[in-house]
């Protein structure tokens, strides 16, 4: 028996050549094989007559072939064979392109199971190219559900399927991690049933059953990872906090706390005081003002002698955060920084001799931070911002680099509660529920092309009542994608034709870190009419002066990123709106786009989001800090996701430390998910 580590060229017709195609699929073991797992099927399972078979679609059927095949040359590298078969309802002509050698194969007189789809013309009805086989001969191309394989250059659907199942010959699938009482509660298939059925079942059904036990297995181990995480951390001690007074953080602030934020602060409060360390997410809307509660967590760590890191998703954020904080904590003798990937080599060294030194008390960066050269002289409480782009992997990782210290993330993307459940199962949740006062509704409207005048009409209104625009485009360059509305190419239109008399600026994010700052520093202070962006100003920016943000190509976006993009205005006193434009007609996606028009409340937006696009879709593949999922691409229904959930909860508190084969066989297989998750970075 071979072993599912054991190289795929252990296997009869991979050699080097194929073996890097299957490295493009990042296939190197046979495990990796067995669990590369089809996106689809065709089902071949279906028996028809002749008379039966439908215009353009595939069906299998018996049939006699009524003459020896004839091959005529038609040019140069072209060969066309042609066969009458028939059966009791009727005839047909078969017809194949280059394929002398295969249809050499069927013999006049002689019954075969052919596998195609019919056409027809105003000379008959003809079918091109079916597979077939010998009705004795064991199914192989007819008769049964064949799987469609994710590909690559090179690579065929046939030598893929032969692979895996030379592979599925010579070793046993991954071992049973879940156990039988959980499969009999939840209709779960065993693993190795699934896992031969996944790759050869028998009826679309045994498919559907084998796929939805290969989710649900996922599901199973990512929580039940998060589960352990969060066991692991239970039993961790770290010193309370002695000193949790903030009066004079509070005394500082320009404003009052809602009502929500001081609920989340004292939540924190006690966290800090609990001597276990702190693993909190602060969920709330964009604008409900999640930095004050990163401020005080940050407070509460420097009054007990401890240093702080907050990560920021992009530089732009960074910086800002770094420069409000800095200007509300340094009265408080905090001394802040910020350390990111773009500054300086000298100023990122002395930086980070400061931080070991601790000479810093706050630290503010992106994901530099997180590097291994950057050491600190007592970190106790590491912050990050917009957590949704950070995955369990730097979560992890973060928390590592201080020891045991207290992690607080925040997100801004409102996450339906079961997809919150499952990603930060590890975590406890505030939610700030709460807008500061005075906040507005941001009036927002889907319009087509034929209102372009309206809208340009309406940007000059904003800007002559002083106020400033936002434009946003999906894409930085006209060639990117065809037909799609380009920032650099629309600020000039708009700069030079549309408001040659108003001041048009750019920001997108392939400009220069210390060019977009000064770009942004600009347009806050009131030196631009309207700034055409790309998302980078999705997360962070303020600008209480804008009070219209167009969106050109919305459909571009998922809701929940829109939703973020109009955080962006409604910041001030003045009245703000937003105009989403869309060329496109599709019904699905103007009602998607609608439920933005119809309310403001970011939550409900995302259970719409989620209603409508699935999780997957819901957190764009690469944002969602969720592992490489390798069969629930997330398309899967809730229902598996909650039950698994559910399962490995209840499980992983009894027995989830247990010595059994099937305890052991999850731990291996959480160590391996996790650190896969780890290359999920923004
Ligand atoms: P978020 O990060 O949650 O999107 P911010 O922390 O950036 O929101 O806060 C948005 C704006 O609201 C900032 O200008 C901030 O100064 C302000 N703000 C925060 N809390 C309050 C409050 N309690 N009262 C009034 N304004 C507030
Ligand atoms: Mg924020």
């Amino acid at each position: 028996m071979a072993k599912l580590s054991d190289p795929v060229t252990m296997l009869k017709g991979v050699g080097p050549t194929k073996a890097k195609q299957f490295a493009q699929l990042n296939i190197f073991t046979l495990g990796d094989l067995i669990c590369h797992f089809p996106r689809g099927y065709e089902d071949r399972t279906k028996l028809v007559t002749i008379s039966q078979l439908e215009q353009d679609k595939s069906a299998c059927f018996r049939a006699m072939v009524m003459n020896s095949p004839r091959t005529s040359h038609i040019r140069k590298g072209l060969d066309l064979t042609k066969v009458q078969v028939a059966d009791h309802t009727g005839r047909l002509t078969l017809t194949f392109f280059n394929q002398k050698f295969t249809t050499g194969q069927l013999e006049y007189g002689k019954e075969y199971i052919f596998y195609g789809g019919i056409s027809g013309d105003y000379l008959g009805y003809q079918m091109t190219s079916p597979a077939f086989e010998s009705p004795d001969a064991p199914p192989v191309v007819t008769r049964r559900v064949l799987p469609r394989y994710p590909l690559t250059a090179g690579l065929s659907n046939a030598s893929v399927f032969k692979a895996v199942q030379q592979a599925l010959a010579i070793c046993d699938p991954p071992e049973e991690i879940i156990p039988e009482q959980v499969r009999r509660q939840y209709g779960i298939l065993p693993a190795e049933r699934a896992y031969y059925a996944i790759h050869t079942p028998t009826s679309m059904e045994e498919a559907e059953m084998a796929k939805k036990r290969l989710i649900f297995e996922e599901f199973f181990v990512f929580s039940a990872g998060l589960s352990l995480l969060r066991a692991s951390r239970a039993g961790k001690q770290t010193p309370p906090y002695r000193n949790t007074d903030l009066q004079s953080f509070y005394d500082r602030l320009p404003f009052a706390l809602t009502g929500a934020q001081r609920r989340a602060i004292d939540e924190i409060r006690q966290d800090v005081r609990s001597g276990a360390p702190m693993n909190r997410l602060v969920q709330g809307d964009v604008g409900s003002g999640k930095t004050m509660v990163a401020a005080a967590a940050a407070c509460l760590a420097i009054q007990n002698g401890e240093q702080a890191a907050l990560m920021a998703p992009t530089e732009i954020l960074a910086e800002q955060h770094q420069k409000s904080l800095e200007k509300l904590l340094q009265p408080l003798g905090i001394r802040v920084a910020l350390l990111t990937g773009s500054m300086p080599e000298k100023q990122k060294r002395l930086t980070r001799q400061a931080l070991a030194d601790g000479e810093i008390h706050l630290a503010v960066g992106t994901h530099a931070l997180l590097t291994d050269t950057t050491e600190f002289h007592n970190l106790g409480m590491v912050i990050a911002d917009e957590q949704h782009r950070f995955g369990v992997g730097q979560r992890s990782k973060l928390s590592a680099k201080g020891r045991d210290a207290h992690v607080l993330v925040m997100s801004a993307t409102p996450i339906p509660r079961t997809l919150a459940l499952i990603m930060y199962g590890d975590l406890d949740v505030s939610i700030l529920d709460e807008m500061p006062p005075g906040r507005q509704k941001v009036d927002t409207f889907l319009v087509g092309e034929s209102y372009r005048a309206r809208i340009n009409a309406f940007i000059r209104k904003q800007v002559a009542e002083g106020h400033q625009c936002f434009v946003v485009c999906p894409a930085v360059e006209e060639n990117e994608e065809l037909g799609i509305r380009a920032a650099e190419t629309w600020a000039e239109t708009l700069g030079q034709t549309v408001f040659p008399d108003l001041r048009v600026m750019l920001l997108h994010g392939q400009m220069k870190g210390a060019q977009k700052e000064a770009v942004m520093t600009a347009f806050a202070a009131g030196e631009g009419d309207i700034l055409v962006a790309t998302t980078v100003i999705e997360v962070g920016v303020d600008v209480p002066n804008a009070t219209l943000m167009v969106i050109e190509d919305a459909d571009r976006f998922g809701l929940s990123q829109l939703h973020q993009l109009r955080g962006r205005v409604g910041r001030g006193s003045a009245k703000s709106y937003c105009i989403l434009t869309s060329h496109n007609r599709n019904a699905e996606t103007l009602q998607r786009l609608k439920a933005l028009c119809k309310t403001n409340d970011g939550f409900q937006i995302a259970e719409e989001d989620l209603k409508l696009r699935g999780p997957g879709d819901f957190f764009g593949s690469r944002q969602s800090g969720l592992p490489a999922f390798r069969v629930a691409d997330l398309s899967c229904d809730l229902k598996t996701l909650k039950d698994a959930q559910a399962a490995s909860a209840q499980w992983i508190d009894t027995e989830g430390t247990a010595d059994t084969p099937e305890a052991i066989a999850l731990r291996s297989r959480i160590g391996e998910l996790f650190r896969r998750a780890e290359g999920t970075i923004n």
